[in-house]
């Protein structure tokens, strides 16, 4: 019997594999696919990105380094807000790439990590889960002391497990213009409803067009317009669904739930690389897979980690929808350097915040 079957080999199930297997635990890693496919990412993350990824993986990874954000109330040509530092705030990564990284070291570390692989069934039992999954060679029933579903914002583990819903599933899109634009400053565009949509230079990869709304919004639409607006022609696009809002509660007698099924996003940008990934060290660290009473010490961790920001994300994420006026008026006002950390919106009330409002 494995200690854990971790459902889901993105960027969070292979995090907390690694750090799993580390802790000396047998781990097995079910992939549905292949390991980082198909891309439904932006792979636009902070440089904290940096600190989970081996050094030698950087020059493989890395497309472009970004200074900032551009706000648009309008399209292409209205007018630009713009929001930066004089050092970089974030990169484009090669976000497939990525995967495969985590999901390396994970084995490296240890864990049995089988693409291929589709989990169709779970059942907790009291002392173990009884794990069904589709691969090649059939279907086999895999148990182990816990389950961990990290199996993106659709979780069939969630369901299995009777777990809560996120409160929201975002319809996001993306397509590339191979064009290389190794520009400093993301395009973001305040013109979908509680949303927004953005254009992201990648350097030699290119320029991603992308937006996301909740679904009825016509995002297929929205996203042609967008494309036409910047004279733009994409060959390549995909979608994914972008889950806001984390259900009350995300373990159950014998599992947890990791990263996008457990909603563990910024709910102002969708962004969910760096929470999903903590909040996997934050499970690794605090669950004994023989003790199912530490499933609430991962709660209590995770949430203390990211709950904070998470509920200031969802109010900064209200400011898209402020009356048009006001929106000009904050962007006016508060445009210009700044001091805050991407994934952070607690740096808001930062000492670095102020230094770099004050320094103006
Ligand atoms: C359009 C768009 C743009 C985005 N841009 C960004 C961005 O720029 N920065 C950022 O930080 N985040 C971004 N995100 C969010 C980011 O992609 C997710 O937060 C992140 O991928 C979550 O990681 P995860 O490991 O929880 O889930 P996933 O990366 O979704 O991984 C889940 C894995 O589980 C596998 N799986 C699912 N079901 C099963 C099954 N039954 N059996 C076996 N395997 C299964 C899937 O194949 C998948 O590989 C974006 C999302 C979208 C849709």
């Amino acid at each position: 019997m494995y200690d854990f079957v971790v459902v889901g080999a993105g960027p969070a199930g292979s995090r907390f594999a690694r750090g799993a297997a580390e802790a000396g635990h047998d781990v097995v890693v079910f992939e549905q696919g292949v390991v980082g496919e198909p891309l439904a990412c932006s792979g636009h993350v902070s440089l904290d990105l940096w600190d989970y990824v081996p050094e030698g993986a950087h020059d493989d990874l890395f497309q472009n380094a970004i200074y900032g954000a551009r706000f648009h109330l309008g399209g292409a040509d209205s007018r630009a807000y713009p929001f930066y530092k004089t050092t970089p705030v974030s990169n484009a990564i090669d976000r497939v790439g990525l995967d495969r990284v985590l999901a390396g070291v994970a084995e490296d570390a240890g864990a049995d990590v089988r693409d291929g692989h589709t989990v169709t069934g779970v059942e907790e039992r009291p002392d173990r889960v009884a794990v069904t999954v589709k691969g090649p060679d059939g279907t086999e029933t895999v148990e182990a002391r816990m389950v961990v579903g990290a199996d993106g914002p659709r979780s069939r583990v969630r369901r299995a497990l009777g777990l809560p819903d996120p409160d929201e599933l975002l319809h996001g899109v993306l397509g590339f213009d191979p064009e290389p634009d190794a520009r400093d400053f993301v395009d973001v565009h305040l013109t979908i409803p509680r949303f927004f949509a953005w254009r992201i230079p990648r350097g030699e990869a290119g320029v991603e067009y992308g937006l996301a709304a909740a679904p009825g919004e016509d995002v297929p639409a929205r996203f042609d317009a967008l494309v036409s607006d910047y004279g733009a022609e994409v060959d390549r696009r995909c979608s994914g669904a972008i889950p806001i809002g984390p259900p009350d509660r995300v373990t159950s007698r014998r599992g947890l739930l990791l990263g996008d099924a457990a909603a563990q996003t910024k709910p102002f940008t969708g962004g969910g690389i760096l929470y999903g990934m903590t909040a996997a060290d934050c499970a690794a660290r605090t669950v004994d897979p023989a003790d199912p009473d530490t499933l609430a010490d991962y709660e209590r961790a995770w949430r203390d980690a990211l709950g904070r920001d998470i509920r200031l994300g969802a109010l900064v994420r209200r400011a898209y929808s402020l009356p048009r006026p006001i929106q000009r008026v904050g962007l006016s006002l508060f445009s210009g350097e700044i001091g805050v950390h991407m994934d952070r919106p607690s740096s808001l009330f930062s000492a670095e915040q102020l230094r770099a409002m004050l320094g103006r």
